[in-house]
């Protein structure tokens, strides 16, 4: 039996009547820009994460190249990050004009390390007036960027009191947390300001590119309100060089119906989470995902560490079971970022993950005997019964 990774079609079955209603009253209205579903998705999505303010852009990638310029990085300053994410974490710090520094995951959680934050700090770096320098070359560096990877929030606590103790501010990127929880307060209500995406595979999803920044700073908020239509505040009057960065009204539109579901089908895919680990209790060769007690894991995808990993890929891709590797390639490794000087061996942990994660399928709407299908078939690829 072959299982989807992903399949949007069943999700779109339940909502289908909303959409199309809604849709259609957009096109009656012909208000395709900053109209009423876009105002009235930044409340609810403000409600829901229990935050002050929130704006929405184009895209994930949007929201957090708009959030380093509203947060007020500079040419050549230094952002921190985790090397073990998607490519847009960088790639938007360096299209902010700024130069990612990586830290090493913790191999449990996947998320940047807190302890090796601290190390990178207390070693690398001496302190300044605001933020951090850079001992080797005296970049600044004023802004850390974590990420909650796969669904799983960060330890926030700890990142937020060595963020205090050296003065830098925090940006979110919560893209694939929408939803997740760390003791009790939503991911994305903790730094500065917090990027989510609306790409259509995320948990909250649309029918195309968008994204959303939250903040609980009037100022920040008002600063990125203004860069999303080119920098100005009263039209044609420009104070600053900003993007065309809109979330528009069909986007918004099926984010607001999605939204009204997303805590059913968020517990959905914890449930299936359950079922995943008590299935994978019998195949050693597998380590589930962890969860502290203390967050709420959304599971926008379900990743295990996998022996043989490659060949295990091969296996299920022989056999129709959907599988993915998040992220085969860490981004202090890629080509393009060559010359920030990294080289092989200089995160051990996020280059080990890089070697051994595969993500399965997990979905709302994916069925008890799909789940089982899928391990079963892993199981078979090590008992060699195949
Ligand atoms: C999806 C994603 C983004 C970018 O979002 P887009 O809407 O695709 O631009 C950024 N960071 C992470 C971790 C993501 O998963």
């Amino acid at each position: 039996m072959a299982v989807s990774i992903l399949d949007l079609k069943r999700q779109y079955k339940q909502i289908e009547k909303e959409v199309t209603a809604s849709i259609s009253k957009i096109f009656e209205n012909q208000h395709f820009i900053l109209g009423e579903n876009v105002s009235k998705l930044e409340i609810e999505t403000a409600e829901y994460l229990g935050a002050k303010y929130c704006i929405g852009v184009a895209s994930g990638t949007d929201a957090l190249l708009l959030s380093l310029r509203a947060m007020g990085l500079k040419e050549g300053e230094g952002v921190i990050t985790t090397s073990f994410t998607f490519f847009a974490t960088s790639g938007a710090i360096h299209n902010a004009k700024g130069r990612p520094f990586f830290v090493d995951i913790d191999p449990v959680s996947f998320n940047i390390s807190p302890a090796k934050l601290r190390e990178f700090l207390e070693s690398e770096c001496d302190r300044a007036e605001e933020g951090v320098v850079f001992k080797k070359d005296k970049t600044k560096i004023k802004i850390v960027l974590p990420v909650h990877l796969y669904g799983l929030p960060c330890e926030m606590d700890e990142i937020t009191s060595i963020c205090k103790e050296y003065n830098l501010k925090i940006l979110e990127d919560s893209c694939q947390a929408f939803g997740s929880e760390y003791k009790g307060r939503k991911a994305g209500t903790f730094g500065e300001a917090s990027a989510f995406s609306f790409f259509p595979t995320k948990n909250l999803g649309g029918a195309g590119d968008g994204g959303l920044i939250s903040t609980g700073d009037e100022n920040l908020a008002k600063r990125l309100k203004k860069l999303r239509v080119h920098g100005s505040e009263r039209r044609y009057y420009h104070d600053e060089i900003g993007y065309n960065s809109r979330l528009d009204e069909i986007q918004a539109a099926v984010v607001r119906i999605k939204l009204k579901y997303l805590d059913k089908w968020n517990k959905k895919r914890a449930e299936i989470a359950d079922l995943y680990r008590a299935e994978f209790e019998r195949v050693k060769e597998v380590e589930t995902p962890f969860c502290p007690s203390h967050s709420k894991h959304i599971y926008h995808q379900f990743v295990i560490r996998a022996k043989r990993r490659d060949e295990l890929k091969a296996y299920l891709d022989q056999k129709n079971i959907g599988n993915m590797i998040y992220y085969p390639v860490p981004l202090h490794m890629q080509t393009c970022f060559g010359f920030l000087g990294y080289k092989r061996g200089d995160l051990l942990e996020t280059e080990k993950a890089a070697d051994e994660v595969l993500a399965l399928p997990i979905f709302a709407e994916l069925r008890e005997e799909e789940v089982k299908e899928v391990v079963r078939e892993i199981a078979n690829f090590y008992s060699g019964s195949r």
